[in-house]
């Protein structure tokens, strides 16, 4: 595996994403922060902190590496709802968080809130997470359609998230078996708002070097007038 990774300011005054490229332990993340002051950024980075560190714990303690992912999930929510619990309701900390882990050649994908993973594989691009935001559940619901969505006032409004307090269903964990020449690439929205499906199934195939795509990819959504924090990480997987 390579990794690449690129977290970009923007034009906002602080950076409250924040990002996890282990090769060693091979767990990717990435986690856009909200809230107050400098607490987005806090949420985030204790995401960034908890995640890896639990899901290696419970690997060595040998959790199956879903459980490992969820217990880690779990554990960070508990710590970020702590953390925020002197926050007056309305301006509590929080965070997205999507993450990777590669565990005997299995890769498990989990994320809360709307930071996404996609798969990149032979030229198609498949979203391996599901968005939780309100308008995404009212498209599941039937109320909306995708393209309504897209335009909905509640397309940021995040109903899962980590630092939600009485978030009993901890996200899904989906594994896939890595092949040769995949890409997976996590994104903050700062960055999925900005860049179509094209642009990811033609990127991997110009951009071999994953830190390279990286930055084309954070590039192309700034000049496409991203406002927002940009980040993602890429592992490419390529021949033992
Ligand atoms: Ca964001």
């Amino acid at each position: 595996m390579r990794v690449g990774k690129v977290s970009a300011q923007g034009l906002r005054p602080n950076n409250e994403d924040n990002f996890v490229a282990d090769l060693e332990r091979k767990i990717f993340l990435v986690a856009d922060g909200m809230g107050g002051q400098d607490r987005g950024e806090q949420a985030s980075a204790m995401a960034a902190d908890i995640i890896p560190r639990v899901v290696s714990d419970r690997l060595a303690a040998k959790d199956a590496a879903c459980d490992a992912v969820k217990r880690a999930l779990e554990e960070a929510n508990d710590a970020i709802v702590s953390a925020g619990k002197n926050q007056p309701a309305g301006r509590r900390m929080g965070t997205t968080a999507v993450l990777a882990l590669e565990d005997d050649n299995q890769v498990y994908v989990a994320g809360l809130g709307d930071s996404r993973a996609y798969l990149i594989r032979d030229g198609q691009v498949e979203q391996l997470t599901v968005d939780h935001s309100v308008a995404q559940a009212l498209v599941a619901s039937g109320a909306l359609t995708q393209e309504e969505a897209r335009h909905s006032p509640y397309q940021h409004v995040l109903h899962k998230f980590l630092g939600c307090a009485g978030l009993t269903e901890s996200a899904e964990v989906k594994p896939f078996t890595p092949h040769v020449g995949d890409r997976l690439l996590l994104a903050s929205d700062g960055l999925t708002n900005h860049v179509t499906d094209d642009d990811l199934a033609l990127g991997g195939q110009a951009h071999p070097n994953p830190q390279e795509w990286a930055e084309v990819l954070v590039k192309l959504a700034l000049e496409r007038g991203s406002k927002d924090n940009v980040t993602c990480v890429i592992v490419a997987f390529d021949a033992p």
